[in-house]
């Protein structure tokens, strides 16, 4: 095989929409191997199915492609020597490589309309048998003139091929067929121009879903009667959802790459986590750089099986990054994700927010939520509902009045504070022992009152950041709501 030719790898999406969790993952695969092995990585947008193009979606491809810093060395909006990188452009190449098979007598025209194909197939399921053109096969074909379809004249046999992830494969002749090359729109079949292409454009690996293992066997056939070496192939196990028992839906929450990236997951954790579906370089190790995907992944530790799809291991997985963020840099990314109500406020503050929030963050969408009561008072009703929420085990136990005395305590003692985050520290835990209070309720009670959240940043920081003067008139309006 081409084991020791350059690595050229494809990715070879068809424009029919938004480009999924499975689709990146072929091309993030492709692009991992291409910059290990200093080769490379080719973009073909194959666009020969016109019923089913969605319009712009070949850009939005290219978008994606890009946001995620898988840049491609060849395609169709930056050239190379193998070009047109759009199959729609390529219609010549295929013609050519169609009338090879025509003259050497493995191809022939299809004489038959499609509703009489149609009686063929209902035929064999009504006798039990599995259809096959080929069985239809005209003695005397009429000439081609274009208009009808082109079909291969395949050789049926057995085939034992080994693919790189799913191993030693073999078939019997019953699966080949006479599949259709040229459409009687003149446009080629994927399985006809996939291989001139990956030929022509001297691809030495295919990386492709699962749903074309059950064709290789005809792949196989064509590349014989073309009399060219075949890529490496490798195909990849199918992506599940969280449960693990079916594959992955929109249902099961997998979104559009580009969603993932304006919902505040990062670029580089999105790459990371595609990348574990369905790998691992054989240790624990989860979380790896970029470069170190380039340099531990290999096809041979793919998995066979299906790959389960955990958005919850994402988040977790963005939420380590987040974390080892710099904070001008995170604030960078995060100002524009804040609540509308910060453009009230100074860059100072709002970074300040963003930095005592970092450690919970799991990804920017979240912020508004997290971060609401840092610009905006909270409402008395939620304050009010939290006093009194029966799940808080701990302030069950107060009546409003045992709550509200610890709401003075806490405003006389802060009073005297400057509002620096030891001095806040040091004073509150002093309260604590002289209210033989516990953290658990005397903080919850604070953290209820300036917040009217369940939960919040460090309540030290909370208050520092907030300041004095909206801490503690949030206090006392929480001792009035109380009253
Ligand atoms: N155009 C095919 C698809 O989008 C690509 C299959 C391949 O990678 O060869 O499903």
């Amino acid at each position: 095989m081409n084991s020791a030719k350059v690595v050229r790898t494809r990715f070879a999406p068809s424009p029919t929409g938004f480009l999924h969790v499975g689709g990146i993952r072929t091309a993030l695969y492709a692009w991992l191997l291409a910059r290990q092995n200093d080769g490379k990585f080719i973009l073909r947008i194959e666009d020969t199915d016109k019923a089913r193009e969605v319009a712009n979606s070949d850009q939005h491809i290219i978008d994606s492609l890009n946001a995620l810093g898988l840049n491609y060395d060849e395609g169709p909006d930056i050239s190379g020597d193998y070009g047109p990188y759009r199959q729609s452009e390529r219609i010549d190449i295929y013609k050519r490589w169609a009338k090879k098979l025509l003259d050497s007598g493995r191809a022939y025209a299809d004489p038959y309309s499609p509703a009489e194909v149609q009686k063929f197939r209902e035929t064999a399921q009504k006798n039990k048998q599995p259809f096959l053109y080929r069985n239809h096969r005209p003695n005397n074909p009429p000439e081609w003139d274009g208009s009808q379809p082109l079909r291969f004249k395949s050789e049926p046999k057995g085939y034992t091929w080994s693919d790189a992830v799913m191993g030693n494969l073999s078939t019997g002749p019953e699966v080949i067929d006479d599949f259709i090359i040229l459409k009687s729109d003149g446009y080629p079949t994927y399985n006809f121009a996939h291989i001139v292409d990956d030929y022509e454009m001297k691809i030495s690996h295919i990386i492709r879903g699962q749903e074309f293992l059950a064709s290789t066997p005809n792949y196989l056939n064509m590349y014989e009667a073309l009399g060219i070496e075949r890529p490496i192939l490798a195909t990849m196990p199918h992506i599940l959802g969280p449960t693990g028992n079916k594959k992955l839906s929109k249902r099961d929450g997998a979104k559009d790459v580009l969603d993932y990236l304006a919902d505040g997951i990062l670029p580089t954790t999105l790459v990371n986590f595609i990348a574990s579906l369905g790998w691992n370089d054989g240790s624990e190790q989860e979380v790896f750089s970029v470069p170190e995907l380039i340099e531990k992944f290999s096809l041979d530790r793919v998995q066979k099986s299906g790959a389960r799809f955990d958005e919850k291991r994402l988040t977790w997985m963005n939420g380590v990054e987040i974390r080892s963020m710099d904070i001008d840099k995170l604030y960078e990314l995060t100002k524009d994700y804040l609540p509308e109500e910060s453009n009230n406020y100074d860059n100072e503050y709002n970074k300040a927010v963003v930095k005592i929030t970092q450690e919970r963050l799991k990804y920017f969408k979240e912020l508004p939520e997290l971060t609401q009561f840092f610009f905006k008072e909270p409402q008395s009703k939620e304050v009010l509902n939290l006093f009194q929420d029966p799940k808080n085990k701990q302030l069950k136990k107060l009546d409003r009045k045992q709550i509200n005395d610890l709401l003075h305590a806490t405003i006389n003692t802060l009073e005297k504070s400057s509002f620096d985050k030891a001095d806040l520290e040091s004073k509150l835990n002093q309260l604590l022992v002289d209210k033989q209070s516990k953290p658990g309720i005397l903080f919850s009670i604070i953290r209820i009152a300036v917040s009217g959240a369940p939960a919040s940043p460090q309540l030290f920081d909370t208050l520092q950041v907030l300041g004095k003067d909206k801490s503690m008139e949030r206090l006392r309006k929480a001792t009035e709501l109380l009253n």
